[in-house]
């Protein structure tokens, strides 16, 4: 399985960060994000939705819906599971016809519902260090994330 990992120094470090995968997202991505209240997931779809040239005024916390699309160069939707009851009521949202429909997909909290995300699918996991210190811990889960994750960070080994 392909990993990196790498830190980030200030949410300005995370926000370049997630822009960079923002302009290499391709159609059918899946970007699973996990982590604490405040580890910064928000913050990095925000760059990731810049990245991928949705308007940044459009991208929010998705408070009252389970998911929420954003039209940028490509279809991008930006999903969060931390409300989430159960697994029948992400059913209920249209999640699964979602992933294998047209555009990408990040999801905040996927460690709420693992199985919603498909087999192929880069994951990211961040921690708070300390102060503005975050940890990302990304693994690509199959040749499609593989693929996304060297056009994101070059450098990233097998
Ligand atoms: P989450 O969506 O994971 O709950 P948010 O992105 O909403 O987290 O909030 C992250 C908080 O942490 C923000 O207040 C942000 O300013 C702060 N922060 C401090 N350092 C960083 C960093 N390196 N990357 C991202 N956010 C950071
Ligand atoms: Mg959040």
């Amino acid at each position: 399985m392909k990993r990196h990992t790498l830190s980030t120094h200030s949410p300005a470090e995370t926000h370049a960060l997630g822009r960079r995968l923002g302009e290499v997202l391709e159609e059918g991505d899946f970007v699973g994000l996990s982590g604490d209240l405040g580890a910064g997931k928000t913050h990095f779809v925000r760059g990731v939705a810049e990245g991928a040239g949705v308007p940044l005024h459009e991208v929010s916390s998705p408070t009252f819906s389970i998911v929420q699309p954003y039209q940028g160069r490509l279809l991008v939707h930006h999903a969060d599971l931390y409300r989430l009851r159960d697994a029948d009521e992400l059913y209920a949202t249209g999640f699964h016809e979602l992933v294998s429909g047209p555009g990408a997909m990040i999801v905040e909290w996927i460690e709420q519902v693992p199985e919603a995300a498909p087999a192929d699918a880069l994951r990211i996991r961040i921690d708070a260090l300390e102060e503005e210190n975050r940890r990302f811990e990304i693994a690509a889960t199959g040749p499609a994330a593989a693929a996304l994750l060297s056009r994101w960070i070059p450098e990233s080994k097998d």
